[in-house]
């Protein structure tokens, strides 16, 4: 603990030496697309690049001992990118067993090689800030950011930005703890938030003298406490902005702000909402539509920073391009629980030398469609013509304890049932509740806000839709042993403890 403290007190002492010199110069939307097409093209070599200077010569790296068993050495991947190019050459990597699944990164799963999560640090990284989670589902997590990764990220935001006509708008978050780098991000792009909500009572007291001393020297923010179950204050203070403006929060968040927008009659044709933390699907999306907003969507991860972002002629609901000047993706198939389905699982592989953690054919727990389509929009015109879609984790189930594959279930709580019996998506939870004994109950819960339902209708249905064909399939038996003790009970969803509200939730006595 008081290394933590010390370490943490050594990070703000260097913040504050360089945050001004970060923020000296913000990147343009002119300089940040010419970055970007130079990134591209030399994808292969800046790939070397990391892997010779930080993998095959650090003795530390955990990929040495799955190059090794390869048999790869650096000559080897140099020969095989020039022959069958970077995509390829990961191909090649991955069936020869150079990928690293989400279990092993995390440090949890031993059984091939003992990795710590630690040990896929970036050596050359000095961090200026420290992003940890706690460990209730296994290790606690740490990634280490140092402000030159903040600020590569920032060109892809500012090309994003652009891409989306959203250069002009004002920013303001409502979020927990990523809402720092959040907000560094944008500065970058001489863009500062001008407000940071927070939705959970408490700020850890890190966040809170972290936060504070940020506005102190930059201008983020000071973070303001807006109760996740007041959706409502949003829905008036987005308007009352009088002026274009962006909101960074979780999907379902964006749900209930336009939701209760509706209810009011208050237009939000001046927002858009940057969602992230959960798929956005139709369902979703329909509601913000209906409160007169829009929602772009990027695909990000703690350890990994901003990875996609929302087309601008996209053919899904989540269409996003890959930052390719900064990942490669590719899939291969993943079993998911005891089923024997099988989920197009993506591998990660991260091109910045700055990045926090080294990734090498790294899954990121998600699984979803990778597509080369030219769109014709301005994130297409720099190169980025890889596009990911129908984005979903299959790690985060398993570990919530069911085992199966989530698509279908999202589709009876966010369509059929509020089809049925009114409310929109976020207002059906599926709650898993592990009592004293460790026994796992399951509640179906039905937010009071969409009025008196029948709960036996509401259970007969949910279990009828799940039954139906190609809904069937992909559950385990488990599952349905545990359905026969589904009870559905009329209570607000139950939100994580980063004020995410999830379809899914577990709940540990
Ligand atoms: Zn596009």
């Amino acid at each position: 603990m008081t290394l933590n403290w010390i370490r943490d007190a050594v990070m703000l002492a260097r913040l504050t030496r360089d945050l001004p010199g970060f923020l000296r110069r913000a990147v343009t939307c002119e300089a940040a697309a010419e970055l970007v097409q130079q990134r591209v093209a030399a994808r292969d070599e800046r790939f070397l690049d990391v892997a010779r200077r930080l993998i095959f010569d650090n003795p530390r790296s955990p990929y040495r001992p799955l190059l090794r068993t390869a048999g790869c050495e650096f000559g080897d991947l140099q020969a095989l990118v020039a022959r069958v190019g970077l995509e390829g050459a990961l191909g090649s990597l991955a069936d020869a067993g150079v990928c690293v699944s989400f279990d092993e990164f995390k440090g949890r799963d031993t059984r091939r090689f003992a990795f710590a999560e630690s040990d896929f640090d970036n050596p050359s990284v000095t961090p200026h800030i420290e992003i940890r989670r706690g460990g209730t589902r296994g290790p606690a997590t740490s990634v280490k950011i140092g402000l030159p990764f903040i600020a590569d990220q920032a060109v892809d935001v500012a090309v994003a930005l652009e891409a989306q006509g959203l250069s002009d708008y004002a920013h303001a978050l409502w979020l927990l703890s990523s809402g720092v780098t959040v907000s560094l991000r944008l500065a970058k792009t001489g863009r500062w938030p001008a407000a940071w909500f927070y939705p959970l009572p408490s700020l850890t007291t890190k966040l809170k003298v972290g936060s504070r001393w940020l506005a102190s020297i930059g201008r983020l923010p000071v973070p303001r406490y807006l109760d996740l179950r007041e959706p409502e204050r949003l829905a008036r203070w987005l308007p009352e902005q009088n002026r274009n403006i962006c909101l960074t929060c979780y999907a379902s968040s964006a749900v209930r702000i336009c939701r209760a927008a509706v209810e009011q009659k208050l237009s939000l044709e001046r927002v858009n909402f940057w969602t992230f933390g959960e798929p956005m699907t139709e369902a979703k999306l329909a509601v913000i539509h209906q409160a007169g907003a829009r929602a772009t969507v990027p695909y990000g991860l703690t350890e990994a920073g901003l990875v996609a972002f929302a087309c601008a002629q996209p053919s899904a609901p989540d269409d996003m391009h890959l930052f390719r000047d900064a990942f490669a993706m590719i899939q291969r198939p993943r079993a998911v629980g005891e089923t024997g389905a099988t989920v197009p699982a993506f591998l990660l592989t991260g091109l910045l030398e700055t990045a926090p953690k080294i990734l090498l054919n790294v899954e990121p727990g998600d699984h979803g469609t990778l597509t080369t389509r030219r769109c014709g929009c301005p994130l297409d015109q720099l190169g980025l013509t890889e596009h990911i879609s129908y984005v979903r984790s299959y790690e985060k189930l398993s570990s919530e304890g069911m085992t199966f594959v989530k698509t279908d279930l999202l589709r009876v709580l966010e369509q059929v049932l509020p089809q049925r019996f009114g409310g929109a998506p976020a207002d059906y939870q599926l709650l898993e509740q592990e009592d004293v004994t460790g026994i796992l109950r399951l509640h179906l819960l039905v937010n009071p806000v969409v009025g008196p339902v029948d709960e036996a209708a509401v259970r007969h249905a949910f279990l009828e839709a799940l039954a139906e064909p190609g809904g069937y399939a992909p559950l385990g038996a488990d599952f349905w042993r545990r359905a026969e003790t589904l009870q559905v009970k009329c209570q607000p969803p139950v939100a994580t403890r980063a004020g995410k509200i999830l379809p899914f939730h577990l709940i540990k006595s």
